[in-house]
């Protein structure tokens, strides 16, 4: 076995990579961009060394910057982990050169499985069914168009050299493909370097089933079952289980079985995954092998006890494969969700920033604190494999991905149920995620009963874009739980009054807190306010013309809060930041900014002491009394109009000599409100 690894990669599956190095007792060198200098995957590794700027291709994918950095440190093997150089024959080439053992397939394998097309030729010759299509070498666009019209519309048009679901057109009818294949030549120029493209027919509600192999130096290979990951959007994955449902031992053992013999037809060593695409009616058609351990690789490791990186480090190291065909067995089943930073809302779009609260689920996570990981790790019944932190930042460099959430259950009952109360604890606050989408999907009915197919989110777009029904009311009172207690109120809900004096109005009893529903989606914004009022030892809260009472208390945990309203009782965690309160109850994500009176008086209306109306509106609240001595900045008076409500505050320090309108009055739009006497103070 190997002292010192490198890992040729980045986030969370450097992290997963470090985490197995760890348990084995291999020093691990992690590489850094820029970008990364402070990046969860350095600390996790005992190494680091900067290759370079934020780009991948200032970085990540400079071949002999990371060869240099390997024998700079010593490193015996190169972890390439998934994406950047995972599947570059010339990375492999290059590390062979340096005698470094580069942890992955024979530099053949990756190159016979390189191109998609060459691919399918072999697959072919070695008996693996295709999908009906066109992979050969001939690229005149006249003699494609007649391959296509011969397998019949629709086909599918792919980038020989693609991945990662980019280069890829479907084409509905003759007239169509001769642009088709046009853009999809353009895409696959720009994306691949390489313009072939193959044909295949176009399948209609298929779903993906991949098999996860292994083979080692000694002639052993095997299967280490299946995964179904249909649940895609734009060809990406989102969902992943393990193994596929619904699938009939027999069709299970043909898929494992033409699996490997696709793995021996190219000599493969190490991990990898064959993908077939599959029909309704059990028929099943490869589509591509992927030479490299992938990201949903957890849910096998789930339900096979085994730690997939140890296998490939055995294997890289000449070792037999761990176990035999006979001795891996399946215990029940996993899920992958894909938490991204993206707006599922605007096509997907990745969104960037900063994480300003993360929080996960309760689990054991693959890295480096989880200490003797071992057996419990891999099955325990949550895991979150991530590469970020709370603080860190997701940027537009790299892949937008916070974490992986993996569960296990005996049963695709249990692991869905773990999986739906899992998503319900993950707090985000910074940036857009998908993690209400992933709730949406694992809720609905197709997936619930697994009925997958690649097109479930597509069929289901109504259902799963809709606007969101929120627990409003509950989240509000939260909310003005948190504010309470961040303005000093104690908790058991104590006189929030005495504490918020500024907010004290003439009578004293009444208290307006102006709020702005900002959501998820800040397109999506309301005004509205909650009035406080005290009569004896009742609150009660308005909201929406309702008044309900209002008891709240502080809960266990400096985020947790628990509010009663009317006859809802709600306990959710609030996060704070500035004057946004993100609330987190029953499963659902809420945002709401307060209008604080303070920091609002900075927009004063008027000059020179005198303060005039901004719009025609309401006179809601008088804060002074003549003869009052003012700051500049100290609010005077609140109107509302269109529902919001603006603070006018003191443009300088002065002493009010008099107040022209009350509580209730309409003021026309510029109307003095008061006079502000400069020169007395
Ligand atoms: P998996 O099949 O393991 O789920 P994905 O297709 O989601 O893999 O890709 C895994 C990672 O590798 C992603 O970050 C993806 O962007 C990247 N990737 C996949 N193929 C390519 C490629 N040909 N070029 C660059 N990046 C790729
Ligand atoms: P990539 O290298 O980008 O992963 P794949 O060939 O694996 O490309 O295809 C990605 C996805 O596209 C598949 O998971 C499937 O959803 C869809 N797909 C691929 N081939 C077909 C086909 N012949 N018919 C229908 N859908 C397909
Ligand atoms: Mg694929």
């Amino acid at each position: 076995m190997f002292n010192k690894i490198l890992i040729a990669n980045r986030g969370e599956i450097a992290c997963r990579v470090a985490a197995t190095c760890k348990r084995l007792g291999i020093a691990s060198v992690a590489v850094y961009s820029d970008a990364d200098a402070k990046a969860k995957h350095v600390a996790a590794c005992d190494e680091a060394v900067h290759i370079g700027g934020a780009t991948a291709a200032e970085s990540y994918l400079r071949i002999e910057r990371i060869i240099e950095a390997a024998r700079a440190t010593g490193a015996q093997a190169v972890h390439p982990g998934y994406g950047f150089l995972s599947e570059n024959k010339d990375f492999a080439q290059a590390c062979e050169a340096a005698g470094i053992v580069f942890i992955g397939p024979p530099v053949a394998a990756i190159a016979a499985m390189g191109s998609k097309a060459a691919a399918k030729a072999l697959m072919h010759a070695a008996a693996v069914p295709l999908v009906p299509g066109y992979h050969g070498d001939n690229q005149d666009p006249q003699l494609l168009h007649r391959e296509a019209d011969a397998i019949g519309y629709p086909v599918l048009l792919k980038a020989s050299a693609g991945g990662g679901g980019k280069g890829m057109r479907v084409v509905e009818r003759s007239e169509d493909f001769a642009a088709a294949l046009t853009s999809c030549k353009r895409e696959a120029a720009s994306s691949f370097g390489n313009d072939r493209v193959l044909i295949e027919k176009y399948l209609t509600r298929p779903r993906h089933v991949e098999v996860q192999v292994f083979a080692d130096r000694h002639g052993g290979a095997v299967y280490l079952f299946d995964r179904d990951c249909s649940v895609q959007r734009r060809h990406q994955k989102v969902l992943e289980e393990a193994p596929a449902p619904g699938l009939a031992a027999e069709i299970k053992r043909e898929m494992g079985e033409a699996a490997v013999a696709a793995a021996r037809a190219v000599n493969y060593v190490g991990a990898g995954t064959v993908e077939f695409i599959m029909t309704g009616s059990g028929d099943f058609y490869f589509m591509e092998m992927n030479t490299r351990l992938q990201v949903e690789h957890p849910v096998t490791e789930m339900v096979t006890g085994q730690d997939l990186v140890e296998w490939q480090l055995r294997v890289a190291a000449d070792e037999p494969l761990p176990l035999t065909q006979q001795q891996l067995k399946l215990d029940g089943h996993a899920i992958e969700a894909r938490i991204y930073a993206e707006h599922p809302a605007r096509g997907f779009l990745p969104s960037t920033g900063t994480l300003k609260h993360l929080r996960m689920p309760e689990g054991v996570e693959f890295a480096i604190d989880a200490g003797g990981v071992g057996e419990s790790g891999r099955k325990a019944p949550v895991r979150i494999d991530s590469g970020v932190r709370e603080g860190d930042a997701i940027t537009p460099y790299y892949d937008p991905m916070i974490a992986k959430l993996i569960v296990h259950g005996a049963t695709r009952e249990e692991a869905l149920a773990r999986l739906k109360r899992a998503l319900h604890a993950c707090e985000v606050v910074g940036l857009h995620t998908n993690i209400e989408f992933l709730q949406r999907i694992v809720t609905s009915e197709p997936f619930a009963t697994g009925d997958l197919d690649t097109g479930l989110i597509e069929r289901h777009h109504d259902a799963l874009f809709a606007p969101a029904k929120k627990p409003f009311k509950e989240a509000l009172a939260l909310a003005c739980a948190a504010l309470l207690t961040r303005e000093g109120g104690t908790a058991h809900g104590a006189s929030p009054w005495d504490a918020l004096s500024h907010w004290r109005l003439n009578g004293g009893y009444t208290q307006t807190l102006g709020w702005r529903n900002i959501g998820d989606h800040s397109d999506n914004e309301s005004a509205f306010t909650v009035r406080f009022a005290r009569n004896g030892g009742t609150q009660t809260l308005d909201h929406d013309g309702v008044r309900e009472d209002f008891t709240w208390s502080n809960g266990t945990g400096q985020h947790a809060f628990c509010a009663t309203i009317g006859n809802a009782r709600a306990t959710g965690r609030v996060f704070v930041d500035g004057d946004t309160f993100h609330v987190f109850c029953l499963g659902e994500a809420q945002a709401f900014e307060w209008q604080n009176l303070l920091a609002h008086a900075a927009d004063v209306e008027g000059g020179e002491g005198r303060l005039t109306a901004p719009m025609p509106g309401k006179v809601i609240a008088v804060l002074v009394e003549p003869g009052a001595i003012v700051e500049k900045g100290t609010p005077l008076i609140v109107m509302e109009a269109m529902k919001m409500e603006h603070t006018i505050g003191a443009p300088t320090a002065g002493t009010v000599s008099e107040v022209l309108y009350a509580v209730g009055d309409q003021v026309a739009d510029g109307a003095q409100l008061l006079v502000l006497d400069v020169q007395s103070v």
